[in-house]
């Protein structure tokens, strides 16, 4: 029997089967926006084969824009945005394969009256490793070049599962090719739900739905659009 592991996220109903979280909180709490200047920053493989082979970053420190002083325990801007309680819970836990960095709140869209003290809030870095995913997930590298290593993963027909054996054994971690799902253990899930946090969702990985209708493996991929 394989461990269970979950997919921690936005708690959207169409991503997959919400074991934990309330779609309504997107109504009741205001998720951040990057604040200006924020940017990806495109670094060159300098590869022989296919100038197109790249890698991005994001500028960091994360600047975020609070539309209101109405936040839930997590928040979501493409990036995982947690409060200091929740930064406390997970360190107190000692979880693996996570690491916190300061926020900068650039601005306050919608601030109250009287004089409030800002939150202080903390990135979720995800740092431990899936390795590549379970084959059972139908996730596949179709595309690898043989000089730079640059890959690309097709999209999942089975949800993220979890090959054991290629996973570092943290609490929270990617699987190659989707950096932007964060996956986390039980004990993760337990703690999450017993601590009522808010703004996120649980969804068991086998039951994660690929949610756009265009598959980058259906692209051509010479044409610039496909996505890693
Ligand atoms: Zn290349």
């Amino acid at each position: 029997m394989n461990k269970p592991f979950y997919y921690f996220g936005w708690p959207d109903p169409i991503r997959g089967d919400l074991l934990y979280g309330d779609p309504k909180w997107g109504i009741k709490y205001h998720d951040p926006g990057w604040a200006n200047g924020m940017t990806y920053h495109r670094f060159s493989r300098n590869c022989s084969l296919n100038p197109d082979h790249t890698d991005y970053k994001r500028s960091s420190p994360l600047a975020i824009t609070l539309a209101s002083l109405k936040i839930g325990d997590i928040m979501w801007c493409g990036d995982c945005i947690v409060t200091d309680r929740v930064k406390d819970i997970f360190v107190r836990e000692r979880f693996t394969g996570v690491k916190f960095e300061e926020v900068i709140i650039g601005k306050v869209k919608r601030m109250p009256k009287e004089p409030v003290e800002l939150p202080r809030l903390w990135e979720l870095v995800v740092i431990g490793s899936g390795g590549e995913a379970h084959p059972a997930s139908g996730i596949k590298v179709y595309e690898k070049c043989p000089e730079c290593g640059f890959e690309r993963h097709s999209s999942f027909r089975n949800g993220l599962i979890v090959e054991e054996n290629n996973w570092d054994g943290s609490d929270f971690f990617y699987l190659k090719g989707y950096p932007t799902f964060i996956l986390v253990t039980e004990r993760v899930k337990d703690v999450i739900v017993s601590n009522k946090i808010t703004n996120c969702g649980i969804f068991a990985v086998e039951s994660v739905r690929w949610a756009s209708g265009v598959r980058p493996e259906d692209l051509v991929p010479s044409d610039g659009i496909a996505e890693s």
